[in-house]
């Protein structure tokens, strides 16, 4: 079964591959801007084809949290305004 690589979420290109380390370690990786995605471990040979699967599967979800930020910046930006306010406030009654 071949898994389908979405494409890179930072650039949109389609020349990204999974990649398998030395360490036992698989990630997707973006030819043209070096992103890489997060990796996945495994410890015998024949789990490798998992652990590509697992590094695809975190690659597109990956694709899904950059597109979700996106379209959400002006709502994260202003729960980050808030969290900042907050924290300023207690710190202000700390100080008190
Ligand atoms: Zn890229």
């Amino acid at each position: 079964m071949k898994m389908l690589i979405d494409p890179c979420p930072f650039c949109g290109s389609k020349e990204v591959n999974t990649v398998l380390t030395t360490s036992w370690k698989s990630y997707v990786i973006c030819h043209n801007c070096e992103a890489q995605g997060p990796t996945a471990s495994y410890t015998i040979e024949t789990d490798a084809i998992v652990a590509k699967a697992e590094a695809i599967t975190k690659w597109n979800d990956l694709e899904i949290n950059v597109k979700f930020k996106e379209q959400n910046s002006w709502y994260l930006d202003q729960i980050e305004n808030c969290i900042e306010s907050f924290k300023t406030a207690l710190q202000s009654k700390e100080k008190e």
